[in-house]
């Protein structure tokens, strides 16, 4: 068969020929639709969620990738223009029916993560509940709560990024990635900062810009710096997160 590996992207009779081959596992990434600074388009999560599909399916090898699920669970960046956002229910019930399709076709491994943070409390909700559902099959996700800002502090260091400017949503790090996946979605006359205060979650001004919305702490929907951003380190972010993830998928128990 070919290298394809996207279901999307391939016939019945490919899959089934893979399968037959022994492609048994398949990579199920979450992304969503929702604003990402003046540079970067609603896509980008999704997109990001292809490009790290596709790293960590072929590192893994013998692996398909299932489409990203999209829109997700965006609530918190509804105030800029043209996001979309599921119910937490309805985001719930779209991974159920996608998990229980590629069940019924026989896949024996099935590894869900995100490529935005906003799905991640979701999914701890619904992979135990179809971990139970499925016992002869392995859901699998990253416990590591930290599985993409660990691999990447060595690629700061060597090239003097500050954690505030890689930021966690369309700053440095995302803007290089995207540029490494397809630099005509970026533009790239319009890198600016945005919140560069404390990411973390014990801040009080993002548990506000959590809950109430990001318009609450940055006017161009970033949190981050993206002028620092560089395609060639998007590349070296990509393989990092993707070489750690292969390694730490682990079974979900029900
Ligand atoms: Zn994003």
């Amino acid at each position: 068969m070919t290298n394809e590996i996207w279901m999307e992207r391939m016939t019945w009779q490919e899959i089934q020929q893979a399968m037959d081959d022994g492609y048994d596992t398949v990579i199920l990434i979450a992304g969503s639709i929702e604003q990402h600074g003046p540079a970067l388009p609603l896509g980008t999560d999704t997109y990001l969620g292809y490009a790290m599909a596709d790293g960590i399916a072929r590192k893994i090898g013998k692996t398909l990738v299932a489409p990203v699920i999209r829109p997700g669970l965006s609530e918190h960046h509804m105030h800029f223009k043209g996001t979309l956002t599921l119910t937490k229910e309805t985001f719930k019930a779209v991974v159920r029916d996608v998990i229980n399709s590629l069940v019924r076709h026989g896949f024996k491994r099935i590894a869900v993560t995100y490529s935005h943070g906003g799905n991640e409390a979701a999914l701890d909700e619904v992979l135990p509940e179809l971990a139970r559902t499925y016992p002869d099959v392995d859901i699998l996700t990253l416990i590591d709560e930290d599985a993409f800002s660990d691999p990447v502090q060595d690629i700061i260091r060597r090239d003097g990024i500050t954690s505030e400017q890689m930021g966690v949503h369309a700053g440095e790090m995302e803007t290089s990635m995207l540029l490494a996946w397809d630099e005509t979605l970026v533009r790239k006359d319009k890198f600016e900062q945005g919140f560069m205060g404390d990411f973390g979650h014990d801040n009080p001004q993002m548990v506000r810009a959590l809950s109430e919305g990001l318009h609450t702490v940055t006017n161009n929907g970033i949190l981050g710096d993206s002028r620092k951003a560089s395609k060639s380190r998007g590349q070296d972010y990509n393989d990092a997160v993707c070489g750690f993830a292969a390694k730490h998928f682990k079974k979900v128990t029900g």
